[in-house]
């Protein structure tokens, strides 16, 4: 390329190109992970029109989809038109053990989607994007959409089979009895937790409505060193553990409810137990920082949520009795905020 050429088309030129039209990989992966491409190609190649027979699709339209996803590594094309797995696409399987699959659907549907397309609405007026657009908090409308709520608890379910190993690798959970998962969901991150330490008991806590999809937890091999608790953890939270923890909890609301349940685990733990919040750390200025695109998310979704500095968790944990005693980094997007009652 010339100097005049190059100059004509920058890099710069490219990559705002790139990042403007994210929009378009976003649904490309969430329409191939419904369609559920990855599992049909985990035994041999094939082509579009045989993956569009197997998937109801029309052949010529899901065959632009998967060469579009092939060009940014997802998927490979061969010289016969055939599709094939590679390391990113593997990731859609949903019996891949760090499956993004539910994630990739979450991200791509409705109940995502369109309060992304308020953004500029919550930018102007401070209230989440999805009270714009459903007229109600994101887990106000999962409890009376329960085809959403199904999506929305695969979605936190792929989340913690991505984050959740580094969490459970980063931290020593062994000299616990038992440990409380605060709005653990469907029990992904204790599941992993007790598989890892054999000798400690769990509780998984969270909305009778979201607990009672804890199948693995529940009927598992784990299930005699668990106990499943419904509840609301604005009232109370399971009492008498020796350790909370709660992934991607606090950063769903502002400082004044999650002062509500700090307190209440507060209530809740014992004197000499360990509360371990495990959120992103925002990182200073302009560092590359994963926590915060999940910032803009809660922006979007979460009514005052919000990512925090390690500053911001020690003044919250300080207000609710805690005192901040590390942090750890993890392998992930997240960090392990340590502290014990005052
Ligand atoms: N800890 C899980 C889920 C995070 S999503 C994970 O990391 O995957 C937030 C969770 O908070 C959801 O499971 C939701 O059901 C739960 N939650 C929201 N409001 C709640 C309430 N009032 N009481 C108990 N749990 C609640």
């Amino acid at each position: 390329m010339s100097d005049q050429s190059s100059q004509l088309f920058t890099a710069e030129l490219a990559q705002m190109n790139q990042l403007m039209f994210g929009f378009i990989t976003t649904q490309a992966i969430a329409v191939a992970a419904q369609l559920g491409i990855a599992e049909l190609l985990k035994e041999e190649p094939r082509t579009a029109e045989e993956l569009a027979t197997a998937t109801k699709a029309h052949a010529p339209s899901l065959n632009r989809v998967l060469r579009m996803l092939a060009s940014v590594g997802i998927f490979a094309e061969d010289a016969n038109g055939r599709f094939q797995q590679t390391p990113l696409s593997e990731l859609l399987r949903s019996d891949h053990p760090r499956s993004a699959r539910g994630s990739a659907i979450m991200c791509g549907s409705e109940l995502v989607w369109r309060p992304w397309g308020e953004l500029h609405a919550a930018v102007m007026s401070g209230r989440s994007a999805i009270e714009h657009v459903f007229g109600a908090t994101f887990f106000e409308y999962l409890a009376v959409h329960p085809d959403d709520a199904e999506v929305a608890s695969a979605g936190f379910t792929s989340a913690s089979a991505m984050d959740g190993p580094a969490v459970v690798v980063a931290y020593d959970f062994s000299r616990f009895e038992r440990i409380v998962d605060v709005g653990g969901g469907h029990g992904g991150l204790l599941h992993a937790i007790l598989s890892a330490n054999p000798r400690l008991r769990g509780v998984l806590a969270d909305q009778p409505a979201v607990v009672a999809g804890a199948t693995t937890l529940r009927r598992g091999s784990l299930a005699n060193r668990c106990e499943i608790a419904g509840g609301d953890f604005f009232i109370s939270v399971p009492e008498g553990g020796d350790a909370y923890i709660m992934k991607w909890i606090i950063h769903d609301w502002n400082d004044e409810d999650s002062l509500k349940i700090l307190r209440n685990c507060r209530r809740a733990i014992r004197r000499d137990g360990t509360l371990l919040i495990v959120d992103a750390v925002l990182k200073p200025l302009n560092e590359p920082d994963p926590g915060k695109l999940m910032d803009l998310s809660m922006l979007v979704l979460a009514p005052g949520g919000r990512e925090r500095t390690e500053a911001e968790f020690a003044a919250l944990l300080r207000e609710a009795d805690f005192s901040l005693a590390r942090v750890i980094p993890t392998a992930g997007r997240l960090s392990i905020i340590e502290s014990r009652p005052s």
